[in-house]
Protein backbone atom coordinates (compact mmCIF):
# COMPACT_ATOMS: atom_id res chain seq x y z
CA UNK A 1 0.00 0.00 0.00
CA UNK A 2 1.28 3.41 -1.12
CA UNK A 3 1.77 6.08 1.60
CA UNK A 4 -0.95 8.01 -0.21
CA UNK A 5 -3.59 5.27 0.01
CA UNK A 6 -2.53 4.64 3.95
CA UNK A 7 -3.23 7.99 4.76
CA UNK A 8 0.48 8.63 5.86
CA UNK A 9 1.83 11.88 5.42
CA UNK A 10 4.43 11.82 2.50
CA UNK A 11 6.69 15.18 2.89
CA UNK A 12 8.14 16.83 0.69
CA UNK A 13 11.50 16.34 2.24
CA UNK A 14 12.89 14.19 4.99
CA UNK A 15 15.62 16.22 7.05
CA UNK A 16 18.51 14.48 8.31
CA UNK A 17 17.40 15.37 11.92
CA UNK A 18 14.17 12.91 10.83
CA UNK A 19 16.16 10.06 10.30
CA UNK A 20 16.47 7.96 13.91
CA UNK A 21 19.46 8.13 16.02
CA UNK A 22 19.05 4.88 17.65
CA UNK A 23 18.53 3.17 14.45
CA UNK A 24 21.92 4.51 13.18
CA UNK A 25 23.76 3.36 15.61
CA UNK A 26 22.61 0.04 15.65
CA UNK A 27 23.66 0.14 11.94
CA UNK A 28 27.02 1.02 12.56
CA UNK A 29 27.68 -0.91 14.99
CA UNK A 30 26.72 -4.31 13.27
CA UNK A 31 28.20 -3.17 9.52
CA UNK A 32 30.69 -1.06 10.71
CA UNK A 33 31.22 2.45 9.16
CA UNK A 34 32.23 4.06 6.84
CA UNK A 35 28.87 3.18 5.41
CA UNK A 36 26.14 4.24 3.17
CA UNK A 37 22.20 3.91 4.64
CA UNK A 38 19.58 3.71 1.81
CA UNK A 39 15.59 3.80 2.65
CA UNK A 40 13.55 2.45 -0.08
CA UNK A 41 10.32 3.43 1.62
CA UNK A 42 11.56 6.98 1.14
CA UNK A 43 12.65 5.92 -2.40
CA UNK A 44 8.91 4.88 -2.91
CA UNK A 45 7.47 8.13 -1.07
CA UNK A 46 9.60 10.41 -3.41
CA UNK A 47 8.67 8.80 -6.52
CA UNK A 48 4.83 9.07 -5.86
CA UNK A 49 4.96 12.50 -5.02
CA UNK A 50 6.26 13.04 -8.74
CA UNK A 51 3.77 10.58 -10.19
CA UNK A 52 1.45 13.03 -8.56
CA UNK A 53 2.81 16.40 -10.03
CA UNK A 54 2.92 14.29 -13.22
CA UNK A 55 0.41 12.13 -13.55
CA UNK A 56 0.65 11.78 -17.02
CA UNK A 57 4.16 11.90 -17.74
CA UNK A 58 6.50 8.96 -17.85
CA UNK A 59 9.14 8.97 -15.36
CA UNK A 60 12.74 7.56 -16.28
CA UNK A 61 15.18 7.09 -13.21
CA UNK A 62 18.31 8.99 -13.95
CA UNK A 63 20.22 5.54 -12.59
CA UNK A 64 23.91 7.38 -12.55
CA UNK A 65 22.33 9.06 -9.46
CA UNK A 66 22.37 5.83 -7.51
CA UNK A 67 22.36 2.37 -9.77
CA UNK A 68 22.08 0.24 -6.65
CA UNK A 69 19.93 -3.46 -7.68
CA UNK A 70 17.66 -2.57 -4.57
CA UNK A 71 17.46 1.32 -5.56
CA UNK A 72 16.83 0.13 -9.84
CA UNK A 73 13.75 -2.59 -8.14
CA UNK A 74 12.21 -0.40 -6.53
CA UNK A 75 11.53 2.22 -9.15
CA UNK A 76 10.85 -0.49 -11.59
CA UNK A 77 8.15 -1.85 -9.32
CA UNK A 78 6.71 1.83 -8.99
CA UNK A 79 6.34 2.80 -11.99
CA UNK A 80 9.31 3.84 -13.20
CA UNK A 81 11.39 3.37 -16.41
CA UNK A 82 15.58 3.64 -15.80
CA UNK A 83 17.41 5.87 -17.92
CA UNK A 84 21.04 4.99 -18.56
CA UNK A 85 23.77 7.26 -19.19
CA UNK A 86 26.41 3.86 -19.80
CA UNK A 87 26.60 0.23 -21.09
CA UNK A 88 27.20 -0.59 -17.58
CA UNK A 89 24.33 1.08 -16.09
CA UNK A 90 22.03 -0.71 -19.07
CA UNK A 91 23.05 -4.12 -18.07
CA UNK A 92 22.15 -3.24 -14.21
CA UNK A 93 18.75 -1.77 -15.19
CA UNK A 94 17.87 -4.73 -17.37
CA UNK A 95 19.33 -7.13 -14.70
CA UNK A 96 17.16 -5.48 -12.12
CA UNK A 97 14.50 -6.73 -14.38
CA UNK A 98 13.10 -3.80 -16.38
CA UNK A 99 11.27 -4.35 -19.61
CA UNK A 100 12.88 -2.61 -23.05
CA UNK A 101 10.25 -0.45 -23.03
CA UNK A 102 11.35 1.13 -20.06
CA UNK A 103 14.85 1.06 -20.69
CA UNK A 104 16.26 4.47 -22.55
CA UNK A 105 20.50 4.72 -22.85
CA UNK A 106 21.56 7.86 -23.81
CA UNK A 107 25.08 7.98 -25.31
CA UNK A 108 27.12 10.37 -24.42
CA UNK A 109 30.25 10.15 -26.41
CA UNK A 110 29.76 6.61 -26.31
CA UNK A 111 32.56 3.99 -26.46
CA UNK A 112 32.38 1.16 -29.07
CA UNK A 113 31.61 -1.49 -26.85
CA UNK A 114 28.96 0.82 -25.11
CA UNK A 115 27.31 0.94 -28.43
CA UNK A 116 28.07 -2.89 -29.09
CA UNK A 117 26.57 -3.90 -25.79
CA UNK A 118 23.58 -1.37 -26.24
CA UNK A 119 22.90 -2.63 -29.94
CA UNK A 120 23.13 -6.23 -29.22
CA UNK A 121 20.73 -5.42 -25.64
CA UNK A 122 17.96 -3.91 -28.25
CA UNK A 123 17.87 -7.01 -30.30
CA UNK A 124 16.51 -8.77 -27.71
CA UNK A 125 14.40 -5.80 -26.01
CA UNK A 126 12.93 -4.54 -29.41
CA UNK A 127 11.40 -1.49 -27.68
CA UNK A 128 14.50 -0.20 -25.74
CA UNK A 129 15.32 3.35 -26.74
CA UNK A 130 18.78 4.58 -27.79
CA UNK A 131 19.28 8.46 -27.13
CA UNK A 132 21.90 9.61 -29.76
CA UNK A 133 23.67 13.67 -29.13
CA UNK A 134 25.91 13.68 -32.13
CA UNK A 135 25.18 12.68 -35.91
CA UNK A 136 28.34 10.56 -35.66
CA UNK A 137 26.15 8.71 -32.98
CA UNK A 138 23.98 7.62 -35.74
CA UNK A 139 26.26 6.81 -37.88
CA UNK A 140 27.94 4.42 -35.18
CA UNK A 141 24.61 2.66 -34.44
CA UNK A 142 23.53 2.22 -38.30
CA UNK A 143 27.00 0.90 -38.53
CA UNK A 144 26.07 -1.82 -36.22
CA UNK A 145 22.85 -2.61 -38.20
CA UNK A 146 20.53 -0.72 -35.99
CA UNK A 147 17.43 1.19 -37.08
CA UNK A 148 15.27 0.78 -33.90
CA UNK A 149 14.00 3.56 -31.84
CA UNK A 150 16.28 6.48 -31.46
CA UNK A 151 15.72 9.69 -29.51
CA UNK A 152 17.44 12.81 -30.28
CA UNK A 153 19.26 14.57 -27.71
CA UNK A 154 19.34 18.09 -28.25
CA UNK A 155 21.76 20.95 -27.02
CA UNK A 156 19.07 23.51 -26.42
CA UNK A 157 21.86 26.30 -25.42
CA UNK A 158 21.02 27.02 -21.87
CA UNK A 159 21.64 25.71 -18.87
CA UNK A 160 19.69 25.99 -15.13
CA UNK A 161 22.72 24.34 -12.91
CA UNK A 162 24.15 25.57 -9.75
CA UNK A 163 27.74 24.98 -10.59
CA UNK A 164 29.98 24.91 -14.08
CA UNK A 165 30.41 21.32 -13.66
CA UNK A 166 27.46 20.13 -13.12
CA UNK A 167 25.81 22.31 -16.25
CA UNK A 168 25.00 20.81 -19.42
CA UNK A 169 22.72 22.18 -21.67
CA UNK A 170 24.77 25.18 -22.05
CA UNK A 171 27.88 22.40 -22.73
CA UNK A 172 28.64 21.59 -26.54
CA UNK A 173 29.30 18.28 -24.74
CA UNK A 174 25.22 17.27 -24.78
CA UNK A 175 23.18 16.71 -27.51
CA UNK A 176 23.35 18.22 -30.95
CA UNK A 177 22.78 21.82 -31.45
CA UNK A 178 19.10 22.87 -31.25
CA UNK A 179 19.09 24.28 -34.91
CA UNK A 180 20.32 21.06 -36.59
CA UNK A 181 17.87 18.95 -34.37
CA UNK A 182 14.86 19.03 -37.16
CA UNK A 183 16.95 17.93 -40.12
CA UNK A 184 18.88 15.42 -38.15
CA UNK A 185 15.45 13.68 -37.03
CA UNK A 186 14.33 13.76 -40.49
CA UNK A 187 17.27 11.86 -41.80
CA UNK A 188 17.40 9.20 -39.32
CA UNK A 189 13.86 8.77 -40.14
CA UNK A 190 14.69 8.81 -43.37
CA UNK A 191 17.68 6.25 -42.97
CA UNK A 192 15.00 3.83 -41.24
CA UNK A 193 15.11 4.78 -38.23
CA UNK A 194 12.26 5.07 -35.59
CA UNK A 195 13.02 8.20 -34.70
CA UNK A 196 10.55 8.04 -31.22
CA UNK A 197 11.33 11.27 -29.15
CA UNK A 198 13.08 14.23 -28.46
CA UNK A 199 15.64 14.94 -25.14
CA UNK A 200 17.72 17.47 -23.92
CA UNK A 201 18.71 17.73 -19.91
CA UNK A 202 19.95 21.48 -18.93
CA UNK A 203 21.67 20.48 -15.81
CA UNK A 204 21.00 20.18 -11.99
CA UNK A 205 19.12 22.98 -10.61
CA UNK A 206 15.10 23.06 -11.19
CA UNK A 207 14.60 25.48 -8.30
CA UNK A 208 10.75 26.51 -7.37
CA UNK A 209 12.01 29.70 -6.96
CA UNK A 210 13.08 30.73 -9.79
CA UNK A 211 11.21 29.01 -12.54
CA UNK A 212 11.97 31.23 -15.58
CA UNK A 213 14.98 29.54 -17.12
CA UNK A 214 13.46 25.80 -16.73
CA UNK A 215 9.96 27.61 -18.41
CA UNK A 216 12.37 29.29 -21.10
CA UNK A 217 13.75 25.81 -22.07
CA UNK A 218 10.76 23.89 -22.13
CA UNK A 219 8.75 26.12 -24.21
CA UNK A 220 12.03 25.76 -26.92
CA UNK A 221 11.58 22.07 -26.24
CA UNK A 222 7.83 22.10 -27.10
CA UNK A 223 8.68 24.03 -30.23
CA UNK A 224 11.41 21.87 -31.21
CA UNK A 225 8.87 18.91 -30.99
CA UNK A 226 5.98 20.71 -32.69
CA UNK A 227 8.32 21.15 -35.70
CA UNK A 228 10.08 17.63 -35.51
CA UNK A 229 6.59 16.33 -35.51
CA UNK A 230 5.75 18.59 -38.13
CA UNK A 231 8.97 17.23 -40.29
CA UNK A 232 8.08 13.54 -39.62
CA UNK A 233 4.89 13.38 -40.89
CA UNK A 234 5.72 15.63 -43.95
CA UNK A 235 7.97 13.64 -45.00
CA UNK A 236 7.96 11.76 -48.34
CA UNK A 237 8.40 8.42 -46.32
CA UNK A 238 6.29 10.08 -43.71
CA UNK A 239 6.59 8.42 -40.74
CA UNK A 240 4.30 8.56 -37.00
CA UNK A 241 5.07 12.04 -35.03
CA UNK A 242 7.02 11.41 -31.78
CA UNK A 243 6.23 9.39 -29.27
CA UNK A 244 7.50 11.62 -26.19
CA UNK A 245 9.24 14.88 -25.49
CA UNK A 246 12.17 14.31 -22.77
CA UNK A 247 12.98 17.47 -20.84
CA UNK A 248 15.18 15.83 -18.39
CA UNK A 249 15.66 15.90 -14.90
CA UNK A 250 17.54 18.46 -12.24
CA UNK A 251 14.70 18.87 -10.21
CA UNK A 252 16.68 20.67 -6.99
CA UNK A 253 16.83 18.93 -3.35
CA UNK A 254 17.08 21.37 -0.26
CA UNK A 255 20.87 20.51 1.00
CA UNK A 256 20.61 23.17 4.05
CA UNK A 257 18.36 23.05 6.64
CA UNK A 258 16.40 26.31 6.06
CA UNK A 259 16.23 25.54 2.46
CA UNK A 260 12.58 25.04 1.27
CA UNK A 261 11.37 22.03 -0.44
CA UNK A 262 10.71 22.20 -4.37
CA UNK A 263 7.17 23.15 -5.12
CA UNK A 264 6.63 20.26 -7.37
CA UNK A 265 3.47 21.34 -8.20
CA UNK A 266 4.58 24.71 -9.07
CA UNK A 267 7.49 22.79 -11.47
CA UNK A 268 4.94 20.63 -13.25
CA UNK A 269 2.62 23.65 -13.88
CA UNK A 270 4.48 25.52 -15.21
CA UNK A 271 6.57 22.59 -17.05
CA UNK A 272 3.02 22.02 -18.81
CA UNK A 273 2.03 25.40 -19.89
CA UNK A 274 5.31 25.68 -21.36
CA UNK A 275 5.51 22.95 -23.49
CA UNK A 276 1.80 24.31 -24.84
CA UNK A 277 -0.11 21.35 -26.64
CA UNK A 278 2.41 18.68 -28.36
CA UNK A 279 1.00 15.65 -29.84
CA UNK A 280 3.58 13.52 -27.62
CA UNK A 281 3.89 12.48 -24.08
CA UNK A 282 5.98 14.39 -21.43
CA UNK A 283 9.17 12.48 -20.11
CA UNK A 284 10.82 13.72 -17.22
CA UNK A 285 14.13 12.24 -15.97
CA UNK A 286 14.51 13.04 -12.39
CA UNK A 287 18.04 11.26 -10.57
CA UNK A 288 18.69 13.58 -7.69
CA UNK A 289 15.06 14.18 -6.74
CA UNK A 290 14.27 10.76 -6.04
CA UNK A 291 17.16 9.08 -4.07
CA UNK A 292 19.03 12.30 -2.50
CA UNK A 293 17.31 12.50 1.33
CA UNK A 294 16.76 8.51 1.17
CA UNK A 295 20.30 8.09 2.03
CA UNK A 296 22.82 9.01 4.41
CA UNK A 297 26.45 8.29 5.12
CA UNK A 298 27.84 7.20 8.42
CA UNK A 299 30.92 7.39 9.78
CA UNK A 300 32.97 7.12 12.73
CA UNK A 301 35.66 9.83 14.40
CA UNK A 302 39.26 9.20 14.09
CA UNK A 303 41.18 12.04 15.64
CA UNK A 304 40.09 15.30 16.68
CA UNK A 305 42.15 18.57 16.83
CA UNK A 306 42.15 21.54 18.10
CA UNK A 307 44.16 24.14 15.44
CA UNK A 308 44.69 27.83 15.80
CA UNK A 309 41.74 28.67 12.95
CA UNK A 310 39.17 25.60 13.73
CA UNK A 311 38.84 22.29 15.34
CA UNK A 312 39.25 19.78 12.74
CA UNK A 313 37.72 16.39 13.02
CA UNK A 314 39.03 13.47 11.23
CA UNK A 315 36.37 10.93 10.24
CA UNK A 316 36.61 7.41 8.20
CA UNK A 317 34.45 8.81 5.11
CA UNK A 318 35.99 11.33 3.10
CA UNK A 319 36.05 12.09 -0.72
CA UNK A 320 36.74 8.75 -1.81
CA UNK A 321 33.55 7.56 -0.11
CA UNK A 322 31.55 11.10 -0.96
CA UNK A 323 32.91 13.68 -3.61
CA UNK A 324 30.23 15.92 -3.88
CA UNK A 325 31.71 18.30 -1.10
CA UNK A 326 35.15 18.10 -2.90
CA UNK A 327 34.50 18.32 -6.37
CA UNK A 328 31.73 20.61 -6.32
CA UNK A 329 32.20 22.51 -3.18
CA UNK A 330 28.22 21.12 -2.20
CA UNK A 331 26.92 21.34 0.96
CA UNK A 332 25.78 18.24 3.04
CA UNK A 333 24.41 18.24 6.71
CA UNK A 334 26.08 16.75 8.96
CA UNK A 335 24.75 15.15 12.45
CA UNK A 336 26.22 13.98 15.48
CA UNK A 337 24.20 10.47 16.63
CA UNK A 338 25.58 10.10 19.97
CA UNK A 339 22.98 10.46 22.46
CA UNK A 340 24.21 13.06 24.33
CA UNK A 341 25.27 15.38 21.69
CA UNK A 342 22.39 17.64 22.10
CA UNK A 343 23.48 18.95 25.31
CA UNK A 344 27.25 19.68 24.29
CA UNK A 345 28.11 23.47 23.14
CA UNK A 346 28.69 24.52 19.30
CA UNK A 347 31.87 25.10 18.00
CA UNK A 348 33.30 26.11 14.79
CA UNK A 349 34.66 22.58 13.15
CA UNK A 350 35.95 21.55 10.20
CA UNK A 351 35.04 18.04 9.61
CA UNK A 352 37.87 16.09 6.91
CA UNK A 353 38.31 12.49 5.69
CA UNK A 354 41.45 10.41 5.84
CA UNK A 355 42.85 11.58 1.99
CA UNK A 356 46.08 13.09 1.56
CA UNK A 357 44.59 16.12 -0.45
CA UNK A 358 43.56 19.57 0.84
CA UNK A 359 39.85 19.24 -0.91
CA UNK A 360 38.75 16.19 1.41
CA UNK A 361 36.77 18.19 3.82
CA UNK A 362 32.91 17.85 4.37
CA UNK A 363 32.43 21.35 5.69
CA UNK A 364 34.60 24.06 7.03
CA UNK A 365 34.30 25.59 10.05
CA UNK A 366 30.55 24.84 10.89
CA UNK A 367 28.97 25.16 14.15
CA UNK A 368 28.69 21.25 15.44
CA UNK A 369 28.20 19.91 19.05
CA UNK A 370 31.58 19.95 20.39
CA UNK A 371 32.88 16.48 18.69
CA UNK A 372 34.75 13.60 20.68
CA UNK A 373 36.80 10.69 19.37
CA UNK A 374 34.57 7.67 18.60
CA UNK A 375 31.34 9.81 17.96
CA UNK A 376 29.41 8.50 15.07
CA UNK A 377 28.29 11.13 12.83
CA UNK A 378 25.68 10.99 9.85
CA UNK A 379 25.54 13.15 6.47
CA UNK A 380 22.52 13.87 5.10
CA UNK A 381 21.37 13.78 1.27
CA UNK A 382 23.69 11.14 0.49
CA UNK A 383 21.43 8.94 -1.23
CA UNK A 384 22.51 10.34 -4.82
CA UNK A 385 25.56 11.05 -6.65
CA UNK A 386 27.27 9.16 -3.09
CA UNK A 387 28.61 5.89 -3.84
CA UNK A 388 28.14 5.71 -7.49
CA UNK A 389 31.09 9.00 -7.54
CA UNK A 390 32.77 6.94 -4.76
CA UNK A 391 36.84 6.00 -5.90
CA UNK A 392 39.54 3.64 -4.28
CA UNK A 393 42.21 6.92 -4.50
CA UNK A 394 44.66 6.51 -2.03
CA UNK A 395 43.98 2.57 -1.84
CA UNK A 396 40.49 3.03 -0.31
CA UNK A 397 38.16 0.15 -0.34
CA UNK A 398 34.52 1.77 -1.01
CA UNK A 399 32.10 1.32 1.74
CA UNK A 400 29.43 -0.84 2.25
CA UNK A 401 25.31 -0.22 0.98
CA UNK A 402 22.60 -1.35 3.72
CA UNK A 403 19.01 -0.87 2.51
CA UNK A 404 15.84 -0.43 4.67
CA UNK A 405 12.85 -2.43 3.17
CA UNK A 406 9.44 -1.29 3.75
CA UNK A 407 8.90 -3.17 7.09
CA UNK A 408 12.15 -1.16 8.51
CA UNK A 409 14.57 -4.33 8.77
CA UNK A 410 18.31 -3.30 7.08
CA UNK A 411 19.95 -5.66 4.38
CA UNK A 412 23.16 -5.35 3.60
CA UNK A 413 23.12 -4.53 -0.17
CA UNK A 414 26.40 -4.39 -1.17
CA UNK A 415 29.69 -5.39 1.26
CA UNK A 416 32.67 -3.31 1.71
CA UNK A 417 35.11 -3.70 -0.30
CA UNK A 418 38.65 -5.12 0.84
CA UNK A 419 42.08 -4.12 -0.21
CA UNK A 420 42.25 -7.22 -2.19
CA UNK A 421 39.10 -6.21 -3.97
CA UNK A 422 41.32 -2.91 -4.49
CA UNK A 423 44.26 -4.90 -5.97
CA UNK A 424 42.67 -7.87 -7.82
CA UNK A 425 43.19 -6.22 -11.16
CA UNK A 426 46.85 -6.11 -10.87
CA UNK A 427 49.53 -7.99 -12.05
CA UNK A 428 50.50 -10.51 -8.66
CA UNK A 429 53.98 -9.58 -8.30
CA UNK A 430 55.95 -12.48 -10.05
CA UNK A 431 53.35 -14.88 -11.18
CA UNK A 432 52.92 -13.00 -14.80
CA UNK A 433 49.79 -13.26 -14.89
CA UNK A 434 46.72 -10.63 -14.15
CA UNK A 435 43.46 -12.12 -13.29
CA UNK A 436 41.23 -12.50 -16.80
CA UNK A 437 37.61 -12.86 -16.05
CA UNK A 438 37.54 -10.07 -18.14
CA UNK A 439 38.86 -8.57 -21.57
CA UNK A 440 41.79 -6.86 -21.22
CA UNK A 441 41.51 -4.71 -24.25
CA UNK A 442 38.73 -2.12 -24.73
CA UNK A 443 37.95 -1.75 -28.03
CA UNK A 444 40.50 -2.09 -30.89
CA UNK A 445 39.90 0.42 -33.67
CA UNK A 446 40.02 -2.59 -36.48
CA UNK A 447 37.44 -4.23 -34.32
CA UNK A 448 34.58 -1.94 -34.51
CA UNK A 449 34.32 1.90 -33.52
C1 LIG B 1 22.23 13.25 -14.73
C2 LIG B 1 21.11 13.18 -15.67
C3 LIG B 1 19.79 13.24 -15.22
C4 LIG B 1 19.42 13.40 -13.76
O1 LIG B 1 19.81 14.58 -13.20
P1 LIG B 1 19.35 14.92 -11.72
O2 LIG B 1 19.90 16.26 -11.45
O3 LIG B 1 19.94 13.90 -10.83
O4 LIG B 1 17.86 14.89 -11.69
C5 LIG B 1 18.78 13.11 -16.16
N1 LIG B 1 19.04 12.98 -17.47
C6 LIG B 1 20.30 12.91 -17.94
C7 LIG B 1 20.53 12.74 -19.39
C8 LIG B 1 21.37 13.01 -17.06
O5 LIG B 1 22.61 12.95 -17.55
Amino acid sequence: MSAAESGVPNPPVRRLGDWSASHLRDLADDYGTSLYVLDLERVRENYERLETAFPESEIMFAAKANALGRVLETLLEAGAGIECASAGELVRALEAGAPGERVHYTAVNPPATDLDLAVDAAADNHALTITAGAEDTIDRLEERGYDGRLCLRVNPGIGAGHHKKVRTGADAKFGVPANRAVETAVDAAERGFDVVGVHAHVGSGVSSDDLDAHREFVSRMGDLAREVNEALTAAPDAQAGLEFVDVGGGFGVPYREDEAPLDLEAVAEATRDALGEVDARLTIEPGRYLVADAGVLLTRVNTVKDAPETTVVGVDAGMTTLARPAMYGSYHPIRNLEANAVDRPETPQTVTGPICESSDVFCTDRSLPETARGDLLTIGNAGAYGYEMASTYNSRPRPASVVLEADGLATLSRRRETLEDVVRLERAAGDGEVDSDEPNRGSPREVSR
